[in-house]
């Protein structure tokens, strides 16, 4: 079977322009250590909204790896897709995230959740987790309620990786289950079981992305209690690690941790759980590379600075459009967006330091931040002239791109100093 390794970071390159720089990061871990299997993801959304291929992704990645002499497993995952999006991600990907979480609360029939119930009621009253302190309980109520909302997910997520295995073939690809775009987080219990219903369904999956409590914002640092947080992370880390045993799900299944790029206050206590546990970890990044694109051609000046000057002052004109997708994972405070007429006189500096995630600069501002995240449709729309910019700021972009994976976050989550 294909095995993701213990550590992996999905990285997502809009532009396709930053797979070598993305790579160097990861080899750069490597020599300190920690070995990451790298795994680059484009969504269906930004394939329709920049107007590329999934096939562009893998030419990117076979493309940079055979120039870096790279020896290692690299996957390319097909993220969020679902039984409609599915088939032209097939060919060219080895990787597949399921996206349930539109299925979540659809009522599977009668039939079959009289069946789960059966087969799961040898785990109501109490449930013991080791290394869980506390019992979790569940009645046959809950159980019930817990597969009314779920069932029908699970069973979409068996149809959508057998059209895959069809496809494919048994073993040649990495499976992830993903229920993170959603409004309500799974706690522990549901996760359990959720677990039994896609062992059920003889689902092979090697990571979950389960909705954790607090934000999980694009780009910007978790908003929520950090120790809340850390509690519910290791109470599924144990929660996955019974799981396994009792339904002989993959060993080596893991948690992803979807938008999972800028959680700087998260880092250290994921970092810490995942070691005491032995685990691995799936840290998925927004498209922040896209940002750095951004950053480093603001610091570059002149002609580039002014271009994306104009990007961010589109953004503004254009903000609903451009937020409409990203809905559920931005809070922008749109008084906090600095005006067109204040930032035209911004100079590199200034303007750049506005949104480089920097959280203890005065000048850094997460609204202008979410903004510009989701503004790459601009540069899309003026492909060319982004393109050449890129080209002729090749260096300095790359090296942003480089340590904002590198120091803020490998460094940051792994504890390399
Ligand atoms: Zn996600």
């Amino acid at each position: 079977m294909k095995e993701i390794g213990k550590y992996s970071i999905g990285m997502g390159d809009r532009f396709g322009r930053q797979g070598h720089a993305q790579l160097k990061a990861i080899i750069e871990a490597g020599k300190k250590g920690i070995e990451i299997t790298p795994v680059w993801n484009k969504s269906n959304r930004e394939h329709n909204i920049i107007g590329t291929q999934p096939s562009d992704v893998r030419s990117e990645a076979d493309t940079v790896t055979r120039n870096a002499g790279f020896k290692k497993s690299y996957f390319v995952d097909a993220d969020h897709i679902n039984f409609d999006t599915v088939d032209r991600f097939i060919d060219c990907s080895d990787f597949f995230t399921v996206d349930v979480a539109s299925y979540i609360g659809k009522l599977a029939s009668r039939t079959d959740i009289e069946r789960f119930i059966s087969f799961a009621s040898g785990y109501t009253g109490k449930l013991e987790i080791p290394g869980i302190s506390k019992t979790l309980k569940c009645s046959k109520e809950h159980l019930n309620e817990i597969a009314e909302k779920y069932l029908f997910a699970s069973k979409k997520a068996g149809e959508i990786y057998r059209k895959i295995e069809k496809q494919k073939g048994k073993g040649n690809f990495v499976t992830e289950v993903s229920m993170d775009e959603v409004v309500q987080p799974q706690t522990p219990l549901e996760l359990f079981f959720i677990l039994a219903m896609l062992a059920g369904e003889g689902v092979p999956l090697q990571t979950i992305a389960p909705k954790f409590s607090g934000r999980f914002n694009k780009g910007v640092d978790y908003s929520g209690d950090p120790l809340r947080f850390a509690t519910e992370f290791e109470e599924d880390l144990l929660v996955i690690g019974h799981a396994v045993k009792e339904f002989g799900l993959p060993e080596n299944l893991k948690i992803s941790v979807h938008s999972g790029s800028d959680k700087f206050s998260i880092y250290g206590h994921i970092g810490s759980i995942i070691k005491k546990h032995d685990k691995g970890i799936h840290l998925k990044t927004a498209g922040t590379t896209w940002l750095e694109e951004v950053i480093g051609l603001a610091e570059a000046g002149g002609e580039a600075l002014e271009f994306v000057k104009t990007i961010y002052i589109k953004s503004l004109e254009k903000i609903e459009e451009l937020c409409v997708p990203y809905a559920d994972v931005i809070d922008i405070n749109i008084n906090m967006l600095p005006q067109s007429g204040i930032v035209s006189h911004w100079n590199s500096v200034k303007f750049a330091a506005s949104f480089r995630h920097i959280p203890g600069n005065r000048d850094y501002n997460p609204n202008m931040r979410q903004l510009l995240h989701v503004a790459y449709k601009l540069a899309a729309e003026n492909k060319e002239h982004w393109f050449r910019l890129l080209d002729e700021h090749e260096e300095l972009v790359a090296k942003c791109v480089f340590e904002n994976i590198y120091d803020r976050h490998i460094c940051r989550l792994f504890g390399i100093s």
